[in-house]
């Protein structure tokens, strides 16, 4: 497969920053309305980004921007289970 050198630019949902999409954290919704964290970017159904931070994170669902990129209600659990990811990896006591 031939390596794509440029890189796409995604808006982060909580700062509305526009970054490389791999600094960010892909959140996808399937076609059966399931949310996934996607950390590869390559599942496949809608995508919504958000850097990897817990600022980020809450700014995003402050402000319902994930459910406007979605045009969906996001589940609580679906935040708890970012927020457990980022935590787990900013790993600062
Ligand atoms: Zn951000």
């Amino acid at each position: 497969m031939m390596k794509q050198r440029k890189v796409p630019l995604r808006k982060c949902t909580g700062c509305q920053e526009m970054k490389d999409k791999r600094e960010l954290i892909r959140i996808v919704r399937n076609d059966a309305g399931e949310f996934s964290l996607d950390r590869t970017g390559k599942k496949p159904g809608r995508g919504a980004y958000i850097c990897p931070n817990t600022e980020c994170l809450a700014k995003a669902q402050k402000s319902k921007g994930l459910e406007r990129s979605f045009k969906a209600p996001v589940p609580k659990d679906v935040y708890e289970a970012l927020l457990a990811q980022l935590e787990g990896e900013e790993n600062h006591a």
